[in-house]
């Protein structure tokens, strides 16, 4: 590797298009300082110094001489110096990825705080400062430096607070502060570790500490479910600490320049008075809303409200900061592009393209599919019970779950499928894997940026924080609110669009439509190449479907039409011991059919229905042979049954989805596909004598042989072409196959000719690619192969890219070139999943087709696509 210019790069001289240099943070704290806004001054070491870190498994040469330069450059400016007793300099030390991971890394706060330093301390401020100082310094430096277990540490606090009677450390006095400091003096000594005494020498232990954390579990965790590559590493930023701990004229904060959580365009925030940072955002104090700044600072009020909107017009987006005020003066400690809920995602898109600060194609690159996704959640039905408690709405969604008063449990018992709540007292970043395995999270403490809220919004998950009125007793199993007890395994619902929380099941109901919604849509519709289409089964489906913008029916499973009270039907068919009793059998099922195929023209008419011709196993549509036995046993069979049973038998399979179905049941009972097909023809025909104009392609299952092709297209077009010519009337009907077996993908050159087009069914070709049968492994080998890494992705959520995908390039590319006009779809689960619709737009499929749910997210993301929107950060 060459040696960059500089490992080291002070915030005047760089900018916030740095960010993969710098890291987020530090590319924005150089670019606040460039365009003149109050930020103390610092340096950052720069991600290249992180990844060589890691590389070469210790510092770069050279970089701690650039670092000691840096620093003597910023003691001059700022007239103080690192460890000087009179005048000291102290530092924080903070991570800056280039994708923001909030609280996934390490952070030192007050480095330079030692008891040599204490008198000069004292005179910035007071005597207690000093020690408070200090006692935070080793707080922080013990646990993420020397890694000195938290547990013994808090220890010392709890047993001061207790001594002295206090609630918190806050109250102690300067004395009893400098026993703390003792104490954890002793704590770091009895652990074994050395504690430096000269302060360069703990920068240099930081900022290594920092660098390692990159590679922490949280933080590969979190990088994990975000996408972000594992070998960006961090930028460390190392800047000037300014105390909203002086005293009450001092403050810190967070703030939004507009609400993270409904979008609406005002500022947003919280603050404490006489505080640090830290004390915000991990929620262990009750905060006060920004508003209230304007009767405390009024001036100051004023001044940041200019800045964030500075901010705001400067970034073209919400942005999201960090402020202290010292002794009467503002600084910006941060400030990045802000997360946002769903809900306000969406609204701050559209509302910025209104106000003319962003155009459409930015503001549909703004919303990602899992945000558009958790907008069409569900939430509290109108007439649900009053709740039992309110807490912040601080991620919408609602969620009906167990009550788990544990991440680990939670992520074990979230994983084996169970719908759980976690309820905490508040979350840290060790909570990430239980946060993600639930089904919502419920805190007691903690606004809207505090850890839960932040993370419960990113993953998408409702969660409502903050609720005061819970009282958690992980010990006993216990919440309790008032004299209401809940216990571990009870049943609650929470809804985070409204932040409330109600003992029991909740009935839940999908919000109204969001015109944002309808908005954001539409300037997505006009970018997007791909045609969306619905799998989709009855009128009522197909409704669904249009409401939701289908484009057309990609997939009606036939096999849908015979259940219910068709069953018996279908089992006559299936009963039948001729042709000519099986052919009477079929009549009364074609004519319940052709009804329904009738409707499903109707509704969409005009619009392309792909119908597929029967494709399960017949043993599908007869009772449980056990169940049959049991019955037997019982004494309890009737006749008919006794029939069902023997045909059950007849017809059970080793291997059922291996066996007689897709286009080899048409084969063995081809009467069951001409009444099909003439259902679909004589439905249509019915249609086009209405006025109508039906446009059904009939599709054949399971191909394996372009012969076996050849003999379902033949039955298609001899049965059409019988109705038709009867009925004196064309219907503009077409072919397709599906390509769902490894064998057709690679036979595609031969099948195209013979028919208008091609869905993948991509359930089924996993399955048979990948050999793994979907229902027996999706909770038991998949989840494991995941963790383990054997599998890049789920592959029966996300296509898998390098094996079924490349058989599924290869026969879209090697059907167009045997027939240029071939159409391309997908009808598999994947039809539906955002990162499987980007690699349809790759290989040029002209469409996907997907459940009538998931159709506004492929939507999207079918746009994301068309304007390669890829990547994390990438969008808001
Ligand atoms: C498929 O296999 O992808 C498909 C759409 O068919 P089914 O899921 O009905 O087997
Ligand atoms: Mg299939």
């Amino acid at each position: 590797m060459n040696k960059p210019e500089s490992y080291v790069v002070p915030f005047s001289e760089g900018s916030a298009d740095q960010k993969y240099l710098l890291g987020g943070k530090g590319a924005n704290l150089a670019e606040m300082t460039r365009i003149g806004l109050p930020v103390p001054p610092g340096f950052i070491v720069t991600t290249e110094a992180c990844r060589r870190y890691m590389a070469e498994g210790g510092s770069p040469e050279g970089l701690f001489e650039e670092v000691e330069a840096a620093l003597t450059d910023l003691e001059e400016q700022v007239g103080r110096r690192l460890g000087d007793p009179e005048s000291p300099l102290l530092l924080s030390v903070r991570s800056g990825a280039v994708f923001s991971m909030p609280g996934m890394m390490d952070t030192v706060l007050n480095l330079g705080a030692m008891p040599s330093t204490a008198d000069g301390l004292a005179a910035l401020g007071d005597e207690w400062f000093a020690q408070d100082a200090t006692r935070r310094f080793l707080e922080m430096f013990g646990r993420v430096v020397l890694g000195v277990d938290s547990e013994l540490i808090e220890r010392n606090i709890d047993e001061a607070n207790a001594a002295a009677g206090v609630e918190t450390e806050r109250d102690l006095t300067t004395e009893q502060l400098a026993e703390v400091v003792a104490a954890h003096r002793r704590t770091i000594a009895d652990a074994g570790f050395e504690l430096p005494e000269d302060p360069r020498d703990q920068l240099r232990l930081a900022i290594e500490a920092v660098f390692r954390s990159w590679n922490g579990d949280r933080a590969r965790a979190y990088r994990r479910i975000e996408d972000i590559p594992d070998d960006l590493g961090t930028a460390v930023n190392v800047q000037m600490m300014v105390f909203g701990n002086l005293g009450d004229r001092s403050a810190t904060g967070v703030a939004f320049t507009r609400d993270p959580a409904t979008g609406e365009k005002v500022p947003y925030g919280d603050f404490l008075i006489g505080a640090q940072g830290e004390d915000v955002v991990a929620g262990t104090r009750r905060v006060e809303p920004l508003s209230h700044l304007e009767t405390e600072f009024p001036a100051l009020h004023k001044e940041l409200l200019g800045h964030l909107d500075t901010l705001e017009a400067h970034y073209h987006d919400m942005c999201d900061i960090e402020f202290t005020i010292e002794e009467d003066k503002l600084w910006m400690l941060q400030t990045r592009v802000g997360k946002r809920s769903a809900t306000a995602a969406l609204r701050m898109a559209v509302e910025m393209v209104d106000e003319g600060l962003i155009d459409e194609d930015e503001a549909v690159t703004r919303i990602r599919p899992r945000q558009l996704e958790a907008l069409l959640h569900p939430r509290f039905a109108a007439d649900a019970p009053p709740p039992l408690t309110t807490g912040l709405a601080a991620s919408p969604g609602a969620a009906v779950g167990k009550v788990v008063l544990s991440s680990k449990e939670a992520k074990e018992r979230g994983l084996a499928g169970e719908s759980v709540i976690l309820v905490r007292p508040e979350t840290s970043p060790e909570d990430l894997e239980g946060m993600v395995a639930s089904a919502g999270m419920l805190t007691a403490r903690g606004g809207l940026v505090s850890h839960a809220a932040v993370v419960a919004r990113g993953l998408g998950k409702p969660a409502v924080c903050g609720a005061h009125e819970l009282r958690i007793d992980g010990e006993a199993g216990t919440v309790t609110v008032g004299d209401v007890v809940i216990r571990a395994n009870d049943i609650i619902s929470i809804d985070g669009t409204t932040g409330q929380v109600a003992l029991g099941e909740v009935e839940l109901e999908i919000p109204d439509d969001d015109p944002n919604v309808d908005r954001l849509l539409s300037w997505a519709d006009s970018r997007r190449t791909l045609h969306i289409f619905a799998n989709a089964d009855t009128p009522d489906d197909a409704r669904r479907a249009l409401a939701a913008g289908a484009e057309g029916i990609g997939l009606c499973r036939t096999e849908h039409q015979f259940l219910g009270d068709r069953l018996p039907l279908i089992q006559q068919v299936i009963l039948s011991n001729s042709e000519d009793e099986e052919r009477e059998a079929l009549v009364a099922l074609e004519r319940s059919q052709k009804e329904d195929f009738e409707q499903l023209f109707e509704v969409m008419d005009g619009l392309r229905v792909v119908i597929r011709l029967l494709d399960p196993p017949l043993h599908e549509f007869l009772p449980d042979v056990e169940s049959l036995h049991i019955k037997k046993a019982l004494g309890t069979l009737t006749d008919e049954e006794r029939r069902l049973m023997e045909v059950a038998e007849q017809l059970q399979e080793h291997d059922p989805m291996l066996g007689v179905r897709g286009i080899r049941l048409g084969i063995l009972r081809p009467e069951v596909y001409r009444s099909q097909v003439r259902a679909i023809i004589e439905a249509a025909v019915i249609r086009v004598e209405a006025g109508g104009d039906p446009k059904p392609e009939i599709m054949l299952p399971l191909v394996g042989t372009s012969q076996e092709l050849e003999w379902g297209v033949n039955l298609i077009h001899t049965t059409a072409r019988a109705v038709l010519d009867k009925a004196g009337v064309e219907v503009d009907y077409t072919t397709a196959t599906m390509i769902e077996t490894p064998r057709a993908a690679l036979r595609a050159k031969m099948l195209a000719p013979q028919v208008d087009a091609f869905s993948f069914g991509t359930n089924d070709l996993t399955q048979l690619t990948f050999g793994l049968s979907r229902d027996d492994v999706e909770a038991t080998y998949i989840p494991r192969g995941l963790e383990l890494k054997l599998l890049p992705v789920d592959p029966f959520r996300t296509l898998d890219p390098d094996g079924v995908g490349r058989l599924v390039e290869m026969a879209v590319k090697e059907g167009r070139e045997a027939k240029p006009d071939l159409v391309t779809g997908i009808c598999g689960e994947h039809g539906g999943d955002a990162d499987s619709i980007h690699f349809c737009h790759r290989v040029g499929m002209n469409h996907v087709s997907c459940s009538a749910s998931r159709l506004e997210v492929a939507r999207l993301a079918a746009a994301h696509a068309a304007m390669e929107v890829t990547g994390p950060g990438s969008t808001a």
